[in-house]
């Protein structure tokens, strides 16, 4: 029998150990740095930046599912160098399939020239665009906990409204068509979307937490490196290597800490697939998020990010990204069989030419925060035990902007404890 590896901590000396190097990780070790501690990041995978991902496939640059920055995100906007990100924004809107057609339903402050064909779309009546276009006032009051469905049906949206336009919008947001998703999630976001623009850096989305990890000395940061127990005021990982620091902080996804905290129940996570094709020619949506408005499915919505930025794919290629939330669509070959009816239904023969580049299965893309088990903030940090911290998108209203700023506090909370211990061990 080998005898038992010796504490093998061999990294540079550190202040707090960081687990887990998406968006909340690289935040908070980025603002130790900035208070004058020495963080390690410890993260599991190969590379920073966690559900935050753009991977390249024959040539091809292709974000894990699609995700955008919305330009006034706060926390974004403090941490972010949004010029050095070249963001690439999409149109204020939607295109709407409905009736076997194509309906733009633009936002009007952003859009006046569409107003006269948004008023027109078969999609609701005056009353509902009226509604549609005040909305983000509406939710500036204290919103209660309750479903988004029940929120909208109480605002008086229409049965055609809800389910031509807000049910695909929302559904893509939120990753469930039932809008089950707590209210406060549908304020939040939808202020965001009212005062800022969806946006998509011009290198793909991993930009983001390549830019933050650009920042951290490369001895800060181990990939590789799971983490399966945390003690007070130290962790092991895996491959049996173990760390001390007087700080640990967990900037792990909601299943990952409540494993590593020993908490029973996993929390539910939303899933969602997405298929992404190679085509010769875009579908002309130009930079608009397309919705299926008529809830035949598979597809929910779809984008072509190469109109946004053409540099995604080889030169006169086109990528075409597709999200599929329905749960009981079927999977494999089936699935790819079912997008391209709906697909030829939407753009014709030309969908013959496209070829599947990849169909991802997420299973755990964000946290599901529904009505009664929603977090109230834009982003918190908790502290199960003195010398522990907890962080990430699920203290807050899931979003990039609530890891951004659940991270930031994290390491605010531990800068100030290292200043109260500190001066006691002196
Ligand atoms: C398909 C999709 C679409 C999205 N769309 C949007 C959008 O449009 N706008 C928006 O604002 N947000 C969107 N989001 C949500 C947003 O991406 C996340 O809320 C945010 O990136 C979460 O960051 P995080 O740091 O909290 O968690 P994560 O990104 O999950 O980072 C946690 C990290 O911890 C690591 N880790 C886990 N366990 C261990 C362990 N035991 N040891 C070491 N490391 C570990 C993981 O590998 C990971 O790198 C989307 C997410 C997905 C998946």
């Amino acid at each position: 029998m080998s005898a038992p590896r010796p504490p093998s901590d061999a990294s540079p000396a550190h202040d707090v150990l960081v687990v887990g190097a998406g968006l909340a990780g690289l935040a908070c070790a980025r603002r130790l740095l900035d208070g004058g501690l020495r963080p390690l990041l410890l993260e599991a995978s190969s590379r920073p930046g966690g559900r935050v991902a753009t991977d390249d496939v024959q040539g091809f640059r292709l974000d894990r599912g699609f995700s955008v920055l919305l330009t006034s995100y706060a926390e974004a906007r403090a941490q972010l160098d949004f010029d050095a990100l070249d963001l690439r924004p999409f149109a204020k809107g939607a295109l709407v399939r409905v009736d076997g057609r194509f309906v733009r339903l633009a936002d009007p402050f952003a859009h006046p020239a569409a107003i006269p064909a948004t008023l027109g779309a078969p999609v609701g009546g005056l009353d509902d665009k009226w509604r549609v276009a005040w909305l983000a006032r509406r939710l500036r009051a204290d919103v209660p906990d309750v479903p988004t469905l029940e929120l909208l049906e109480h605002l008086r949206f229409s049965p055609r409204m809800i389910e031509a336009f807000l049910r695909p919008f929302l559904g893509g947001v939120f990753l469930e068509r039932g809008l089950t998703t707590s209210a406060r999630k549908l304020a939040f976001v939808w202020r965001h979307f009212a005062s800022g623009r969806a946006a998509i850096p011009a290198d793909g989305m991993d930009a983001i937490p390549r830019s933050l990890a650009a920042a951290l000395p490369p001895e800060r940061l181990l990939t590789g490196a799971r983490v399966v127990a945390v003690r007070d005021g130290a962790v092991a990982l895996a491959d049996g290597r173990t760390f001390a620091a007087p700080t640990v902080v967990l900037a792990v996804d909601a299943p990952s800490a409540a494993s590593l905290l020993g908490q029973g129940r996993s929390p539910p996570m939303r899933r969602v697939r997405c298929l992404q094709f190679d085509a010769p020619h875009a579908p002309p949506v130009g930079n608009w998020l397309v919705l299926d408005g008529e809830g035949r499915g598979p597809v929910n919505d779809l984008v072509v990010p190469t109109l946004l930025s053409p540099g995604l794919a080889p030169p006169g290629r086109h990528i075409v990204s597709t999200t599929v939330l329905d749960e009981l669509a079927p999977s494999g070959e089936a699935l790819e069989r079912a997008v391209r009816a709906q697909m030829r239904d939407w753009f014709g023969e030309e969908v013959s030419a496209w070829r599947l580049l990849r169909a991802l299965d997420l299973p755990a893309a964000l946290p599901a925060q529904d009505a009664g088990a929603c977090p109230d903030g834009d982003g918190d940090v908790a502290e199960p035990r003195p010398g522990l911290l907890v962080c990430g998108d699920h203290l807050g209203l899931a979003s990039i902007d609530a890891a951004l700023r659940s991270g930031r506090l994290a390491a605010e909370r531990a800068l100030a404890r290292t200043a109260r211990v500190e001066p006691a061990a002196r």
